[in-house]
């Protein structure tokens, strides 16, 4: 079903623009506001107050005022807030999609998937809050008792990327909300509109006041700096580029702050000649397809098996002809623009470069011209082991293909990146997939599968993909720490 006008205006109505801090929406202690833009046409969308450091370091006293109490809050009540957060996220997974779209401009389908991935880091995590178990035991001297308990880390800052606004949103609140921290939200000033959405929502939810307080920016730097120094702040969890990371990593180290940081990707997508083309070919459209190639975990090399290279090429090629490039609206669209000029501009380079070096687009390998920031959807053969394309993340439509002659081969062709995120295998060998497993350095592995992602799973990456992991048993815990309380022997007292 198509999306009128009307329904987009209404929906932007309902999203507030202003910062919400201590329960309260206002506009910047500057009064200023930055555009944020429909990157199908170039169009904007709506304003959203700028936030400053001012405004940032006051969200910062609210999560620190809300601490104790929030803290104090039992588990199972956390635990129900996020659950109603999950079905109000499910009730409306057409208002989230549509904006979504709007402003990040994958088609309504995948904005859709991500709904719902998003909704259930909101239910995962509301079923987690309850088990943050710790322990009891005796001391091997047998004289005394070790009491370990979990205790919420404290006000964290949290700051995520454009590609899965809703997503990388619910992910890191969730799990904080969960182990009882308080948190400040730096949204990506290009898509902040979902968060906006996604935080008045958690208000209806019943989150109290201070517990989740958002700043889009369009200072980013500048307006968190203060936050990373301040020795109130207990936790900075980042999603984004690894140059970035790095950055933050540095000034963390001045308060010794705790990080979690899921950083940028290099994935290897591994074809041997005993898989199944076809649902290879399938794997391959959905790890470097969805969201344009959008995503960390996008397949950002492929290295096929020298005797099966042709077949999985013409395959491939043939599916990648087959996309419809348009605005995420409209129903025929299979493929939405890229986010901004800067980043096609980037992915051109790297696809103009490639070809110089003497790699040949079997299909694509232009800028679609007219509004918005298409890309056509791109193969490269003939891409040699040297060229830039292979060792920088692509997050564009382009898939360069290389071959390998012999497992070993395979393994040094894949592991030949300062990244360790995501990897995909195929092969009808479960014991080479297993042992693919074992000789990848790699955060996540797709075997037969073009798509891991799973709010149960642990999500992160090794190298410099980062560190912590998000989702799974292991996600809540990036939100806790551990305290030790020695005990005399109760039989002595
Ligand atoms: P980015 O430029 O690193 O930005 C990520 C976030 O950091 C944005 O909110 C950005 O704000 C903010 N930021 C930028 N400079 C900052 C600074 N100096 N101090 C504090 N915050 C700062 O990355 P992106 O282009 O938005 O996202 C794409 C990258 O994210 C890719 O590398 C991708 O692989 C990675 N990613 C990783 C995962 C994962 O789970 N590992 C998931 C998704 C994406 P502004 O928007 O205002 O610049």
């Amino acid at each position: 079903m198509s999306v009128s006008p009307e329904d987009e205006t209404r929906l932007l109505s309902t999203v507030p623009a202003d910062l919400l801090i201590n329960g309260l929406w206002r506009p910047a202690v500057t009064g200023k506001t930055f555009d944020v833009e429909d990157p199908a046409t170039g169009e904007v969308l709506m304003s959203v107050a700028d936030a400053g450091p001012e405004d940032a370091l006051a969200a910062l006293d609210a999560a620190v005022a809300a601490q104790g109490s929030w803290a104090a809050v039992p588990p199972r009540e956390r635990g129900e807030i996020l659950r109603r957060a999950f079905e109000l996220v499910t009730e409306r997974a057409a208002d989230f999609a549509l904006l979504m779209t709007l402003e990040m401009g994958k088609p309504l389908a995948q904005a859709h998937s991500e709904v719902a991935y998003a909704a259930e880091f909101l239910r995962w995590f509301s079923e987690e809050a309850v088990r943050t178990f710790g322990r009891y035991s005796v001391a091997p001297e047998g004289t005394s008792r070790l009491l370990v308990t979990k205790k919420p880390v404290g006000p964290c800052l949290l700051i995520t990327p454009w590609n899965f606004p809703l997503a990388m949103a619910t992910r890191k609140i969730a799990p904080a909300v969960a182990a009882g921290c308080t948190m400040v939200l730096k949204p990506a000033n290009l898509t902040p509109l979902t968060s906006q959405l996604f935080a008045a929502l958690m208000q209806e939810a019943g989150l109290p006041a201070g517990v989740l307080n958002v700043v889009p920016t369009s200072t980013a730097g500048a307006t968190t700096g203060p936050l990373v120094t301040d020795p109130r702040l207990r936790k900075i969890s980042f999603t984004g580029s690894t140059e970035v990371g790095r950055r933050l990593l540095a000034n963390a180290s001045e308060t010794v702050l705790r990080t979690s940081m899921e950083l940028g990707g290099n994935a290897p997508f591994v074809v041997f000649d005993d898989a199944d083309v076809d649902a290879a070919v399938a794997g391959a459209m959905i790890a470097k397809m969805r969201n344009m190639g959008e995503a960390c975990t996008a397949a950002n090399r492929f290295i096929v098996h020298e005797t099966i290279a042709n077949e999985f090429t013409e395959k491939f090629a043939a599916q990648m002809f087959a996309l419809s490039p348009g605005r995420g609206t409209d129903e025929h669209s299979t493929m939405g623009p890229l986010i901004d000029a800067k980043s096609r501009e980037k992915i051109h380079q790297l696809v103009t470069d490639a070809v110089a070096d003497g790699a040949a687009a079997v299909t694509g390998g232009a800028v679609v011209e007219g509004p918005g920031y298409f890309y056509q959807p791109t193969i490269l053969t003939g891409v040699t082991e040297s060229a830039r394309i292979l060792s920088e993340e692509i997050f564009g439509p382009v898939a360069p293909i290389i071959t390998f002659a012999t497992e070993d081969e395979a393994v040094r062709l894949a592991n030949n990146t300062e990244y360790g995120l995501a990897a995909y295998v195929f092969t009808a060998d479960f014991n080479r997939g297993l042992r693919m497993g074992e000789r990848l350095e790699t955060g996540m592995l797709g075997l037969n599968t073009g798509a891991i992602s799973n709010a149960a799973a642990p999500f992160g990456g090794v190298k410099q993909s980062g560190l912590g992991r998000e989702g799974g048993l292991e996600g809540i815990q990036e939100y806790l720490y551990t305290q030790y309380i020695g005990i005399p022997d109760p039989h002595l007292g």
